[in-house]
């Protein structure tokens, strides 16, 4: 005699190990599509991270920014290396404004005298042209191995496999830029000024904002669908959709920016895990992944192959794509489809719920109620996964000042994703006693989130629509199925409709995770419960807990359900705890910290500056207080609020203004001035006062728009990069004919030989930023 209970109990446990195995080959492939390929050798026509490693080696020996005499001898070095190719570069030497609206140029328009390195590899029959391009410069703070000698050295190789081959049909230009961290200048300099910009092209960027992970196609150009398509036939295309849309919302840019803004078209991709070295002192070449290097060459080689052999004239397109990674492949189809599979995907969650109550299997009472309750985990897992964050930082203070990410932040997204789980199991398990809403209804209102974010973000977002979209229809055709039929049928539809949401989710929250960082994991946390929600099925086929059950049975079960809600929580707690015993400071992994100096030539006082948002313990010995503007004596500084700290002044001499004409015509005085740093400085920066309108303004040579945004007591004013050792020549044309007061400041690196600066101890280190270590001068004068 058999047991019908124990039959059915043996063949369920079955189809839920079956669907677990399923859904784990379905995760294993999803990481698997989003990993960078493996350094290795290639051939003579290959692309070698090896070989492109050996030029970061020599590209990223010290910080080498803008105008800086390591910039210099960078740029000697590329020249020789691209002669030595057969090629004939070209030093396209000019003063350029900034290029697209950077948040560095708060404090005055952006200048910079640079020197782009540019190169032809001239094609058999060109029909239009490709621009490789990556950034020269470095940061100030930084050797810059990974942003952006990784960019560089990837072209120098293509350069190199390109010219080993057979030539290919198009033109394809090296664009090696200058002041990119500066102000984007040179490549808007390239755009603007260099002839072989003007009928403008495809421009495939390489850019680092880290030091491992893929190398992941991240913008676009408006209209790629055509660009989309040979992008996915690169060897490993990593790239979503969702990714240009947070783009866009970050307050980031790159030389892309001006080139995207001149009308070219292209792609713009960056390896970005590892974020803790951006701008750092460690962005050393020893921390870079060789799998991103390749991955960066891999694929910009194959693109430029693609794209260089083809009939540029046809590659045409009127819409973006969508398109996400999978295994082995991109998907991708029009943007005109992003609405209709949206509204189909709703439509498909509806017709599921109407089969469901049909079928006598929940009621429309419960379906409601399911959905409402269903908002819970999705508004919880995030909100305590930022909380989760404020409790590593109030246990490790210094992950406060970390711009993006800890060092080794692996155990902490780990922790997230464990968070997320609890949340998601102990929610499950109180919707069904408590609530006692029922599987089949739950199942329902998860796909109906993930249809209603499909929807909100079509019109919103549509790059991240299919976030939504793609997991709702496949879940709720998969509950038809599922519903239709029985048995083993039933269990594979659930399978398969959950090994979808597996394979399009997961890489974006993999992806998701290094680009916002821990400080906004609640992101990261809401696309992992969207996930969640699209598995409740599975969920129920592990762990079913039997409605309906009073009594002892009852508590039993309600003891049973919490189970998993525990271990994902002790998860939690576990990898919190590892996460903090592995990702300690040392020398090589330092805290970082932020502080410059600044005399004021007029009166010979000095200042300590600092921007950490919580001042440290090192910071704490030259700044307290609360945080004020300083724009008042440091105009280029714009509105931001810093900590400040009585200094010692130095002997050092401030930049000279001088007056060389000064011609008066009506109500207006047309100003000739020079202004000359008296020391090796970086850049050098003037503002005039406030009240005082500037109609015409030409710096260095080039004419600038004279608007100004009002800030404090300074109006009109200019930031110049690699200012000439003889000054900068300024005009400007003023609406006065009284006296003008001028404040001029200009800008070194470096504090160790400032009276009263104490080295730093081992494990604290210096922050990755444009003002970093900076040592500022500044005078007024009324002329
Ligand atoms: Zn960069």
């Amino acid at each position: 005699m058999t047991d019908p209970a124990l039959v059915t109990g043996v063949r369920r446990a079955i189809a839920a190990l079956a669907t677990v195995a399923v859904l784990a080959l379905a995760g294993v492939a999803a990481i698997w599509s989003v990993r960078p390929p493996a350094a290795h050798d290639a051939g003579p026509t290959g692309f070698s991270a090896r070989r492109a490693f050996q030029q970061v080696e020599a590209i990223a020996t010290r910080p080498h920014p803008v105008g800086s005499a390591a910039q210099g001898e960078v740029h000697d070095h590329l020249v020789s290396v691209l002669r030595g190719l057969g090629l004939s570069p070209e030093v396209q030497d000019t003063v350029s404004v900034e290029g697209g609206a950077l948040s560095s140029s708060a404090g005055g328009i952006g200048l910079a005298h640079v020197r782009n390195v540019v190169t032809v590899v001239p094609g058999t029959a060109s029909t239009g042209r490709i621009f490789l391009v990556a950034h020269t410069d470095s940061v100030q703070t930084g050797p810059g191995a990974n942003d952006d000698a990784a960019g560089v050295s990837s072209i120098l190789e293509i350069a190199r496999a390109l010219t080993s081959g057979p030539r290919l049909r198009n033109d394809v230009v090296l664009v090696l830029t200058d002041g990119e961290e500066a102000c984007l200048c040179g490549a808007k300099a390239f755009v603007d000024q260099n002839p072989l910009a003007k009928d403008g092209g495809i421009v495939v960027n390489l850019e680092a904002r880290g030091s491992s992970g893929p190398a992941i196609m991240f913008e676009t150009a408006t209209d790629n669908r055509a660009l989309i398509d040979v992008y996915a036939h690169a060897p490993h295309p990593v790239g979503t959709s969702f990714a240009v849309e947070i783009y866009r919302l970050l307050p980031n840019d790159t030389d892309f920016t001006a080139f995207r803004e001149a009308g070219f078209t292209g792609l713009n991709s960056a390896y970005i895990d590892g974020a803790a070295v951006y701008h750092a002192p460690t962005d050393l070449p020893s921390s870079m992944d060789l799998d991103s290097l390749q991955h960066h060459g891999d694929n910009a080689l194959a693109v430029t192959r693609d794209l260089g052999g083809r009939d540029l004239s046809t590659l045409k397109s009127s819409d973006d794509a969508t398109y996400f990674p999978a295994p082995g492949l991109l998907v991708r189809y029009p943007g005109e489809l992003v609405g209709p599979l949206a509204g189909l995907a709703l439509i498909a969650v509806i017709a599921f719920g109407w089969l469901a109550r049909r079928r006598g299997l929940t009621t429309g009472r419960k379906l409601a109620g399911g959905f409402a309750i269903t908002l819970v985990p999705i508004v919880v897992a995030p909100v305590l996964a930022q909380v989760f964050w404020l409790v590593l930082k109030l246990i490790r203070p210094e992950y406060g000042a970390m711009p993006i990410d800890p060092y080794r932040p692996q155990w902490y997204r780990l922790g997230v994703l464990a968070l997320t789980a609890a949340v998601l199991f102990a929610w499950y398990a109180w919707s069904h006693r408590i609530r006692r809403a029922g599987p089949v209804a739950l199942a329902v209102a998860g796909l109906g989130w993930l249809a209603v974010l499909g929807i909100a973000l079509a019109t919103a977002m549509p790059g991240g629509s299919y976030l939504g979209a793609v997991p709702a229809l496949t879940g709720a055709v998969a509950g038809i199925v599922a519903l239709l039929t029985r048995g083993w049928w039933s269990a594979l539809a659930i399978a398969a409709g959950g090994a979808v949401a597996v394979i399009v989710l997961l890489p974006t929250v993999i992806m998701l995770f290094p680009a916002l960082g821990m400080p906004m994991a609640g992101v990261g946390a809401f696309l992992a419960v969207l996930l969640g929600l699209a598995l409740l099925p599975v969920i129920e086929l592990l762990h079913p807990i039997a409605a309906g059950q009073r009594g002892l049975a009852a508590l039993s079960a309600v003891r049973r359900g919490a189970v998993p809600a525990l271990a994902a929580l002790l998860a939690t707690v576990v990898c919190a705890a590892v996460g903090l015993s592995v990702d300690r400071f040392d020398a090589a992994h330092p805290s970082l910290t932020h502080l410059m100096y600044a005399l004021d030539a007029d009166n010979n006082t000095a200042q300590w500056l600092s921007k950490e948002p919580k001042v440290q313990h090192w910071t704490s010995q030259y700044v307290s207080g609360n945080p004020r503007q300083v724009n008042a004596t440091l105009p280029a500084f714009g509105p931001e609020e810093m900590r400040t700290g009585t200094a010692q002044p130095a002997d050092l001499p401030a930049p000279k203004l001088t007056l060389e004409s000064d011609t008066r015509s009506g109500d207006s005085r047309v100003l000739k001035l020079r202004l000359q740093p008296q020391r090796p400085v970086r850049f050098a920066t003037l503002h005039v006062a406030a009240g005082v309108t500037v109609t015409a303004a030409t710096i260095g040579g080039r004419e600038v728009s004279p608007t100004v945004k009002p800030d404090g007591p300074w109006g009109f004013g200019f930031v110049f990069h690699g200012p000439p050792a003889d000054g900068i020549e300024v005009t400007l044309t003023v609406k006065t004919t009284g006296p003008v007061k001028f404040r001029a400041m200009d800008g070194s690196d470096g504090l160790t030989t400032l009276p009263g600066f104490h080295p730093r101890p081992a494990g604290v280190g210096i922050l990755g930023s444009h003002s970093s270590e900076l040592l500022a001068v500044a005078k007024t004068y009324t002329l």
